[in-house]
């Protein structure tokens, strides 16, 4: 027998048992005639004790135990003489009678504690050492406890988990398709999916009516934080459905989650246009923990004889709340803010209402201090407020803004991680114009269906045409998205016509849903959630790879096995990749 009980559970009442512990040694103490060791697994730490005084050669070959060797010990739980309320076992220890070293170690390349002296590549070479330690492991077994209560709501309302295919064709969803070489089909490939998208589409055509799926996909896209190459979806589809009932259903999946995850209630889900979305916070995926809403200063701002704001489309405006108090070197601060390259505008006009509700801004030379009070009451900003502006075209001003405010509400400390502000966005514009290829692509995915009072604006105004599409949004990440789909074979056509796919390549790539859509397809839709987001976000992270097991680094590379490698040249001739 390798143990009788984890190193997690042991406690005073289980003091004059005799048990048997097997784990991995945390540390290892020598103080005068006695030696403390303890012993870890994936449960806890359990002191074990030795006394020269009781048993010299044990206690020798206790001193000799290294970091991280794994080792049984069998003794006797008694109550300790200093005990250490900070843990679960520290009322109790063991003194061993017997020790067996089941397996020595090489001194870790890291210290495996709470906190690690390894940086980040050294941790992500030897991630099985890092999987060791509290927090990460503690992330992985609140990843298990979503995954769970996901499974359990959705199979309790009926939904059956379906496995779909990874070797296919590719899906568009808006990435490049990783792809796998056919040893057996020479010169053809498959692509990996981007999302199950097409597969739970045709599995609405054959009937199963709630499907769920927890499932990997593949997108070969530039990286950041909160994207890997490989991910995980929670991706779903019900038939006879239409938006509401949608909404409805993984709203309830969403208040089930924080209330077996994390104990919290949520109140009803907000909904706002994308439109709203876009006017009010410059994003399709506001962060609305907090205000400082934009407020549109372009009527009254221009035609002052400051050249800037009279040559802008918009000018658009914060207030952020108490930060009149800001110095000189913040406001300069901030400036250099929206001036980098990646958020790009040219400067930054600010107001403050001061104490008094005196008005002071960088632009006291144009604009008076009746000029200045009109901003003040359009922005509803109350004194001590500080007003922020930026001015240019409509699109690039509210995206600077949207930027600046997140920043304004991290420095005023306004984006707690635990502080949950869910809500849906709706209504998305169905199609994107891309000026590189001078052609529309689809917003969402091209089987995403109009809304059926915009569907006539399809030939006339695409641009203005809304999608029934709608995403699940939580401080500021977009945790979901969905959409009510196309089940009928000519408007689903129209769009791959609209989207400049001529019938013939429609009918080459997306033949067999298009095929499908004759046998009988019923009205659906759905909804896929982003798993390793929807994890960090219950974590309080913005890092999905403190989620993964097994992440990639930012390069995409998997550092401890080494991947993507080479091939030898056998087996890229195998795969007609090399001729010869
Ligand atoms: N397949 C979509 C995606 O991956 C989600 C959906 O429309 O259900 O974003």
């Amino acid at each position: 027998m390798h143990r009788s009980h984890t190193c997690g559970e042991l406690r005073l009442s289980n003091a004059g048992t005799k048990v048997t512990l097997s784990g991995w040694v945390a540390r290892n103490r020598k103080m005068g005639g006695l030696v403390f060791v303890d012993l870890r697994d994936r449960y806890g730490i359990t002191q074990l004790s030795f006394n020269e005084a009781v048993n010299a050669d044990l206690m020798a070959a206790a001193e000799k135990l290294g970091r991280e060797f794994v080792v049984k010990a069998t003794g006797m739980v008694r109550e300790r003489e200093s005990k250490n309320a900070a843990m679960p076992t520290g009322d109790i220890e063991i003194m061993v009678e017997q020790l067996e070293v089941l397996n020595p170690a090489k001194t870790p390349p890291f210290t495996i504690e709470d906190d690690t002296d390894g940086g980040d590549e050294l941790r992500m070479e030897y991630r099985y050492l890092d999987l060791r330690r509290n927090p990460v492991r503690r992330n992985l077994e609140l990843r298990h406890r979503t995954a769970r209560a996901i499974r359990n709501y959705l199979s309790d309302a009926d939904f059956m988990e379906v496995e779909t295919p990874v070797l296919i064709k590719s899906t568009p969803e808006g990435a490049r398709d990783f792809v796998v070489p056919s040893r057996l089909n020479p010169g053809s490939w498959y692509a990996l999916p981007q999302s199950p998208q097409t597969f739970k589409q045709l599995l609405m055509v054959s009937g199963f009516d709630k499907y769920f799926q927890i499932v990997k996909c593949f997108r070969d896209e530039d990286l950041r934080a909160d994207r890997q190459p490989e991910f995980t979806q929670v991706d779903c589809e019900m038939s006879f459905v239409e938006r509401e009932d949608i909404l409805q259903t993984f709203e309830g999946l969403t208040r089930h989650l924080f209330r077996e995850v994390l104990n919290t209630e949520l109140p009803e889900l907000p909904r706002m246009t994308y439109a709203d979305a876009m006017r009010l916070y410059g994003s399709d995926k506001p962060d609305v923990r907090f205000g400082m809403e934009f407020c549109e200063l372009t009527e009254i701002a221009k035609g002052k004889g400051f050249p800037v704001f009279d040559g802008a489309e918009a000018i658009i405006a914060i207030s952020a709340p108490g930060a009149a108090s800001f110095t000189r070197k913040q406001l300069d601060e901030l400036t250099d803010f929206v001036k980098r390259p990646q958020i790009g505008a040219k400067g930054l006009i600010w107001c403050r209402v001061e104490a008094d509700g005196s008005l002071r801004s960088s632009v006291d030379k144009f604009y008076g201090q009746e000029d200045l009070a009109g901003w003040q009451q359009a922005c509803g900003a109350n004194p001590g407020d500080l007003m922020l502006l930026l001015a240019g075209g409509l699109n690039e001003t509210r995206k600077q803004m949207n930027e600046l405010r997140l920043e304004m509400g991290s420095r005023l400390g306004l984006r707690n991680p635990f502080d949950f502000k869910p809500l849906w966005v709706v209504d998305f514009p169905l199609l994107e114009f891309d000026a590189d290829s001078g052609r529309w692509h689809a917003m969402h995915h091209p089987f995403t269906s109009p809304l059926p009072e915009d569907v006539h604006l399809m030939d006339s105004d695409p641009g203005a045409v809304r999608a029934n599409a709608y995403d699940l949004v939580i401080n500021g990440v977009e945790i979901g998205g969905g959409s009510i789909r196309i089940h009928d074979r000519a408007l689903q056509q129209r769009m791959f016509s609209l989207l400049g796919f001529s019938a013939e390549e429609a009918q080459h790539r997306f033949g067999f849903l298009l095929n499908a859509f004759e046998y009988g397809a019923p009205p659906h839709g759905g909804i896929a959630l982003g798993f390793d987001r929807l994890c960090s976000l219950f974590g309080g992270s913005d890092s999905i790879r403190d989620f993964i097991a097994f992440p990639k680094n930012n390069a995409g590379r998997d550092v401890m096995i080494d991947a993507p490698s080479t091939l030898d040249d056998t087996q890229l001739k195998e795969l007609g990749i090399l001729k010869g």
